[in-house]
């Protein structure tokens, strides 16, 4: 049974499970630039309640991914429809806060009688009619498995290996702290179901497009590293992004190559958005530094050791202000 169940404000599996049982239709939606455990999400528990003969949508703002599209099942993702969908419940998976769904997923949704918010971001502030956030969970993924399971809802092969690659590729492939004996334990019984994990790790990392690679050139070019080695960041600026044609799911985990620097605690990506956003993806490799305080300082959010921002520039404002709370952070640790 999920560790969420000891915290009283989440509803109960049964509770979650009588929703499930008692509504035929359903919105599943997740956030924003969706990653692995965002699609993995909506596709683990949509096709689980398809196989329990539910009429179910899946949306996302942004649409399904290149990176993703090998995934079964994924041609099922959607681009919000204008209109309403008639549907009496939403779901929203492995986002943060309302707004991360997006507009025209928000409209999408705008008809159902109930949310459900099922997530593990610690800041996730309970949006739904029902919450089932567990922060303890190194990705939505897991909970989900969890669920299933002890609801025994169908687990089609679709369900199978979306929930694999959500928790692989939020757990920098079952490496990161918040892995563990439970997830493994999930892992075998997923491959006792029959999941091909050669196969499946294949796809999700041996199979980027050419420009990922130029794109991990250019940002080698702007590597900076702190006078005490211990922040590195790089930046990805917009006319790189129009040279190399990119697309926002290239730079996705390219991070972990400056967190994987010996005596960096703290790694940096900043990169300027179409609109003259700057989105901001932090690393932390030490507790006592928690990126998700330091993002929610300037509005964003996340996990104390990887967590992120949407904010105005221009770009060198918006580092000049990140660097500095990252600062006044390690100094406050003593570091
Ligand atoms: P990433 O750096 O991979 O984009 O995101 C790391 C974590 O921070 C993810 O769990 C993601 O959901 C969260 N995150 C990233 N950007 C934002 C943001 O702008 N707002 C909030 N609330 N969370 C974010
Ligand atoms: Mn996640």
């Amino acid at each position: 049974m999920s560790e969420s169940q000891n915290f009283p404000e989440n509803a109960s599996l049964a509770q979650i499970g009588g929703v499930l049982r008692d509504h035929q239709s359903f919105v599943l939606i997740s956030h924003v630039r969706p990653d692995g455990d965002a699609i993995g999400s909506q596709l683990a528990l949509g096709y689980a309640l398809i196989a329990a003969g539910k009429n179910v949508r899946l949306i996302n703002e942004d649409g399904l991914p290149d990176n993703l599209a090998f995934m079964a099942g994924s041609e099922r993702i959607e681009l919000p429809p204008a209109e309403p969908l008639d549907v009496e419940v939403a779901i929203a998976l492995d986002t943060a806060t309302k707004p991360r769904l997006g507009d025209r997923a928000l409209h999408a949704a705008s008809k159902a009688k109930i949310w459900l918010n099922i997530d593990h971001h610690v800041s996730n502030p309970r949006y739904g009619d029902l919450n089932l956030i567990d922060a303890t969970s190194p990705a939505t993924g897991q909970i989900l498995y969890q669920l299933i399971t002890a609801l025994e809802l169908p687990m089609p092969a679709e369900t199978r290996d979306a929930i694999y690659v959500a928790v692989s590729t939020d757990t920098g492939s079952f490496q990161y702290p918040s892995t563990t004996a439970k997830t493994y334990e999930m892992a075998a019984d997923l491959i006792r179901r029959g999941l091909d994990v050669g196969t499946i790790n294949s796809n999700t990392y041996d199979n980027f497009p050419y420009r990922r690679v130029e794109l991990m050139r250019a940002l080698l070019n702007t590597l900076e590293l702190s006078d005490d080695g211990v922040v590195a960041n790089w930046t990805l600026n917009d006319q790189t992004r129009i040279d190399l044609a990119l697309m926002p799911e290239d730079s996705e985990g390219l991070i972990d190559i400056i967190r994987a620097i010996r005596g960096v605690q703290l790694a940096v990506f900043f990169e300027e958005l179409h609109d003259g956003k700057i989105r901001v993806s932090m690393r932390s490799k030490d507790r006592r530094l928690n990126v998700c305080e330091i993002a929610t300082e300037f509005g964003g959010g996340g996990h104390a050791l990887a967590a992120g921002i949407r904010m105005n520039g221009p770009l060198g404002e918006a580092k000049k202000l990140v660097l500095g709370a990252i600062r006044r952070s390690i100094a406050a640790a003593g570091m």
